[in-house]
């Protein structure tokens, strides 16, 4: 180590340690844990210690009863931060259908009946959508993060991610409803896209940049 690199502290033989604040990301979804890490590594870098849900098995999943994207974020982030003493960030996403009046929205995991089934979910939106044709087609993903302190203290951020629902599933990437999303000024849909080709505009992606300078401030104290 080169002299010019060494603090005051280390020279007087003390060296100060900085306790990295640790931030819960409440999902079990890997794909978002990654993402997010990514984010945030660019903005405040070696800044926050990110615990996932995995070192909690025991916390029940939150019930998403809330009326919007927000509500539902919101409900995740604080009863989550509430069961672990710890800052919390969640995410709600959907796939919004315009012709479909905002459908399946908020209902976007279970719309087929079963939750979870993306496959049976995108055939009822297909299905749903066989008689529309051309502009009229247009559809948009939703992401709402939201940022919740033990305090009671809280912050949203919106992404959106717009596009128009093809006539059948094309491509291997991503989930959901990616096969059947072309976003605008693409011919190809999100499921052809690579990680991080979709992260840089999609909802999630837009949604967690736009959190990311509120945890630097609230969880980190920087900013
Ligand atoms: P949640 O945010 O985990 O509740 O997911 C909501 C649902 O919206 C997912 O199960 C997918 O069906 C859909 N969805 C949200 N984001 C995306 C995406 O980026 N691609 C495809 N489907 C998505």
């Amino acid at each position: 180590m080169c002299g010019s690199d060494i603090t005051s502290e280390e020279r007087s033989g003390t060296v100060t340690l900085v306790a990295m604040k640790k931030l819960l990301l409440a999902t079990r979804n890997k794909g978002k844990i990654e993402e997010f890490r990514r984010i945030l590594e660019e903005i405040a870098p070696g800044e926050i210690e990110l615990v996932g849900l995995d070192q909690f098995p025991d916390l029940p999943d939150v019930e998403e009863t809330g009326s919007t994207f927000e509500e539902n974020a919101l409900l995740k982030a604080r009863q989550m931060s509430a069961a672990t003493g710890l800052p919390a960030i969640a995410d709600d996403s959907g796939l919004c259908v315009d012709a479909l009046g905002g459908d399946p929205g908020i209902f976007s995991a279970r719309w087929s009946g079963v939750h979870g089934d993306d496959e049976a979910n995108l055939l009822k939106v297909l299905d749903q959508m066989k008689e529309v044709k051309g502009g009229d087609r247009s559809a948009y993903f939703i992401c709402v993060a939201a940022l919740a302190l033990v305090d009671g203290t809280s912050k949203c951020e919106e992404g959106r991610f717009l596009g128009r629902l093809l006539d059948h599933p094309v491509g291997e990437n991503g989930f959901g409803y990616d096969p059947i999303f072309s976003p605008h000024g693409y011919t190809i849909s999100s499921a052809q896209m690579s990680a991080e080709e979709k992260d840089a505009i999609s909802h999630r992606g837009k949604a967690l940049r736009a959190i990311a300078p509120h945890v630097r401030k609230m969880v980190a104290g920087l900013g």
